[in-house]
């Protein structure tokens, strides 16, 4: 098992647990390295960091960026960061503003698809005022017996094509990127199995984010299969990019993998925390 994790989420953005709660469990479960990146958000940190030393645990302070590029949404993870930096924090706010119009827009395709008062049941889940998204729409749908579980939510209402889905303008890759180094920190490509590209387009997305100033990509996450691990394994080398772990944790029962359940990366990845 690896002992570190460079992904997952709290009550600050769509995660169950409170920052404290998710060091305090990531220790439980041999964590030793953690970094919180909760979306397009950076209020958790400082109270994940106090819990972090009092659990022995090394603190990474990160962030998860919602990016539009090609059409197509790509989350870019920012590691040590510093949450203070005026330019990532005006970028950040700048895309959680566009959030609430959105969350308008999810409800009214779910109304039309003869679902009422999603926007209120959402709201419900909602940790963060400034942070609603689609996973809140999710637990509401998961509540009124709509899916049995969150994915299943995801398949039928909430991706392109589904009725609770809302195309939207995120930030751009060069901003995300920028942003995060302008405050200091490595830029990771986040779950790069999760996006529906064509081998070009993958091609394209990778020798764009390398030459912005990407640092890594995710090669083992909770989002990809072992098999996946291999194939991003060999494209972060080809790329010249280090390789990033995290299980992209949400809570207790509702991620794939959980603290402490990653395993090593393949032979060959150069970790990105060796250049912490
Ligand atoms: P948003 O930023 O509002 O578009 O929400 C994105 C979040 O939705 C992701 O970070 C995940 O937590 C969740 N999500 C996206 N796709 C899925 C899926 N297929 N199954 C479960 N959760 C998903
Ligand atoms: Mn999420
Ligand atoms: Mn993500
Ligand atoms: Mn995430």
């Amino acid at each position: 098992m690896l002992p570190v994790d460079l992904h997952c989420h709290s009550t600050r953005s769509d995660g169950l647990l409170t920052p404290a709660e998710v060091v305090v469990r990531a220790a439980e479960r041999g964590v030793r390295t953690l970094a919180l990146t909760d979306h397009d958000e950076v209020s958790g940190l400082r109270e994940a960091r106090e819990h972090a030393s009092r659990a022995g645990v090394a603190f990474i302070d990160g962030v998860e960026i919602s990016v539009t590029w090609s059409g197509q949404t790509l989350h870019v993870v920012g590691l040590h960061i510093d949450p203070q930096n005026a330019e990532l924090a005006a970028g950040l706010e700048q895309i959680r503003s566009g959030r609430q119009h959105r969350a308008e827009s999810i409800a009214s395709g779910l109304e039309q698809a003869g679902i009422e008062g999603s926007l209120a049941g959402a709201r419900s889940y909602v940790t963060n005022p400034e942070l609603v998204g689609r996973t809140h729409f999710a637990r509401f749908l998961v509540e009124r017996g709509h899916a049995r579980d969150v994915q299943s939510v995801f398949r039928k209402y909430l991706t392109a094509g589904k009725p609770g889905y809302v195309p939207h303008q995120w930030a751009s890759l060069q901003q995300a990127v920028h942003w995060i180094k302008a405050s200091g920190g490595m830029p990771v490509l986040a779950h790069p199995g999760r996006y529906k590209l064509d081998n070009a387009l993958r091609e394209s997305m990778l020798a764009s984010f390398a030459e912005l100033g990407g640092a890594a990509v995710e090669v083992v996450t909770g989002s990809h299969t072992p098999d996946q691990y291999a194939t991003w394994a060999r494209y972060a080398q080809r790329f010249g990019l280090f390789a990033s772990a995290g299980s992209d944790f949400h809570g207790p029962g509702e991620s794939r993998r959980d603290f402490g359940e990653l395993p090593e990366l393949p032979a060959g990845c150069t970790p990105v925390w060796k250049k912490f």
